[in-house]
């Protein structure tokens, strides 16, 4: 039987026939592709003006930036993501300072970020991991009463809700990822949602080397700028993943009430929040127990036709961070799950059957 990947895009045939269309019209970097993508995008987040991105990270770092993030900033996250959530305060010059995260959610703990900030804390980079939000009020209030920014790293939560409202239709900055893994796809990209639409300028100028035009003829460069703006290749797939995203989440979450159902409890493992209203399942995570060896279970799951995932190590750990004087034992939820969290497979195209193979094999690989 054919491996069971954790996750796989679902590119329909009418984006393929459409990217074809842009291949042949003689236009391909940004474009007319990417504005109407931008102009989709913003509809999605309650008519917020939106910027695409090259990738998620280039979106995260522009948020730092347009808040004005830099040298003498420290910046609080959580060590229990995606290395590029904190990489990017390191591009900007700032510090980034992790707390602890919630076990049960394994999202960053409000308490803890609010017991961490300093004279010189500029502000909040939260992360809504596997696509379960951060309870948005405490944050916005959080942020409201430090005087925080927020530049949401909300990569894994395009789809999710607050509220019953889209993820990016309220907040500060929000940072989409629309890499191949995440809930719709450009191959590579990413967006920024901005707080103010007066940003725009700012915003694409700093895309594209700092670069302002006027005029016919006119151009000033007085920023330094990236090479992070989206092709119009990767805008058109974008289109047509984003009409499928309703589909895609409802299929999501179908299929996490499945393994729900069919998880066998007593393994031992921790299961995430059964939350079907806010959650997106970008992913479908359970930390082994204590006892289970994490790298056993995946060659094991493996021999069994099953792809697991590790989303991911605490990533105060990694030695550019340590180097930096962290430490292990400093906090001890995100290091726990780090070393114990699995991804299970969870997409749209899943079949209900192969939850079943994926909670049987599970059971035989823990046995
Ligand atoms: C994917 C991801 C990113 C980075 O997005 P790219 O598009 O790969 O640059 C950042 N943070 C989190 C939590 C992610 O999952």
């Amino acid at each position: 039987m054919a491996l069971l990947p954790f996750t796989r895009p679902s590119i329909d045939e009418a984006t393929i026939a459409g990217v074809a269309e842009v291949l042949r019209s003689g236009w391909i970097t940004s474009g007319p592709q990417v504005k109407a993508f931008e102009a989709a995008l913003s509809r999605h987040c309650g008519g917020r003006e939106v910027r695409a991105f090259c990738s998620g990270t280039a979106a995260l770092e522009v948020g730092l930036r347009l808040a004005g993030i830099g040298a003498g900033d420290e910046v609080i996250t959580t060590p229990l993501s995606w290395v590029a959530t904190a990489n990017v305060v390191l591009e900007v010059g700032a510090r980034p300072v992790f707390v602890d995260v919630d076990p049960r959610t394994r999202n960053i703990d409000l308490a803890l970020a609010d017991a961490a900030v300093t004279p010189v804390t500029r502000a909040l980079i939260p992360v809504d991991l596997a696509g379960l939000p951060v309870d948005r009020d405490a944050l916005d209030e959080l942020a409201r009463r430090r005087g925080l920014r927020v530049v949401e790293d909300a990569a894994q939560s395009f789809g999710a809700r607050w509220r019953g409202r889209p993820i990016g239709a309220s907040g500060d900055f929000v940072a989409f990822s629309f890499h191949a893994n995440k809930n719709i796809t450009t191959g590579e990209g990413g967006a920024l949602v901005l707080p103010d639409p007066a940003l725009a300028p700012a915003c694409e100028k700093l895309r594209l080397q700092g670069v302002a035009r006027s005029g016919e003829d006119g151009m000033e460069v007085d920023v330094l700028g990236g090479k992070w703006n989206l092709t119009d290749i990767a805008a058109r797939i974008g289109l047509g993943q984003l009409e499928r995203l309703a589909e895609f989440t409802a299929r999501r979450r179908a299929l996490a009430r499945l393994y729900f159902q069919c998880w066998d409890r007593a393994l031992g493992c921790e299961l995430p929040v059964e939350d079907f209203e806010n959650a997106n399942w970008h992913m479908f995570q359970v930390v082994l127990p204590p006892h289970a060896s994490r790298a056993r279970f995946i060659a094991r799951m493996r021999e069994l036709g099953i792809a697991v995932g590790v989303h991911y190590p605490a990533m105060h750990l990694f030695a550019l961070y340590r180097a930096r004087g962290w430490r292990e034992g400093q906090f001890p939820h995100a290091e726990r799950i780090g070393r114990a969290i699995v991804t299970l497979p969870l997409f749209p195209a899943m079949h209900d059957d192969d939850v079943e193979r994926v909670c049987a094999a599970a059971r035989q690989a823990l046995a």
